[in-house]
């Protein structure tokens, strides 16, 4: 029988067999510094943090902090970023974005998310995985992955946008299991419940998922 969930209790028991699945689940991108952190979000848009950590640590030697990033050559940065997706925009993105964090906060990567929004090409999921991972602010951050697999999981509607998402969790999981929470929301999503060939034959939530057992909704 597909429903929807409709409560607090009904998710933590499908947040608990996915942490039985991915007890580590963290972030995998490599950073030491929330500068770092900031940066290897920014990059991640569209590729995997994998690729990212390839990257980076060329980038951190040669630009370890906000003023050596907003003094670099964009061509220079490009190259060093090449070989992740979309390095034209991204080597713009970063560098603009650490102009503004020396001239406007001195060089310290601010906290708040109207802040955080505020730096070219930071929108709200890379905000709230920065305040959540760097700053130990509860947030919850949606990405591609937690969006589709709270979809398919009957958290929210199939029509639901990535705020409806992130309100919703928030509203279901104690403040507490935020951060926690999108991890295992995300690696579900990024090694089990895949974009284009989920693993539902294995899944705990195959007789209610509400995308397995509704012909119509998927894609
Ligand atoms: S049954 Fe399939 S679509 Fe549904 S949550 Fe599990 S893996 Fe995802």
């Amino acid at each position: 029988m597909v429903r929807m969930l409709k409560n607090k209790a009904d998710l933590k028991v499908i947040l608990d067999e996915i942490e039985v699945l991915f007890p580590n689940a963290g972030c995998e991108l490599i950073y030491h510094n929330i500068f770092e952190l900031l940066i290897a979000v920014m990059l991640s848009a569209q590729t995997t943090d994998k690729s990212v950590n390839v990257v980076t640590p060329s980038l951190f030697e040669k630009y370890p902090n906000a003023f050596m990033l907003s003094n670099a050559e964009y061509e220079d940065v490009k190259e060093i970023i090449k070989r992740i997706g979309l390095s034209n925009v991204k080597a713009k993105n970063i560098i603009a974005a650490s102009k503004m964090i020396v001239e406007v906060y001195d060089g310290n990567v601010p906290n708040t998310l109207e802040e955080l929004i505020k730096l070219p090409g930071v929108g709200r999921k890379t905000a709230n995985v920065v305040m959540s991972e760097g700053y130990k602010i509860p947030r919850i951050a949606v990405d591609t992955h937690v969006e589709r697999v709270s979809k398919r999981l009957g958290i929210v509607p199939f029509s639901a946008d990535v705020l409806d998402v992130e309100e919703r969790l928030m509203d279901l999981i104690d403040q507490d299991k935020w951060h926690k929470s999108h991890h295992l929301l995300l690696f579900f999503g990024r090694y089990f419940c895949l974009a284009k060939k989920p693993n539902c034959e294995n899944c705990f939530y195959k007789k209610s998922c509400h995308y397995l057992n509704d012909k119509n909704l998927q894609d």
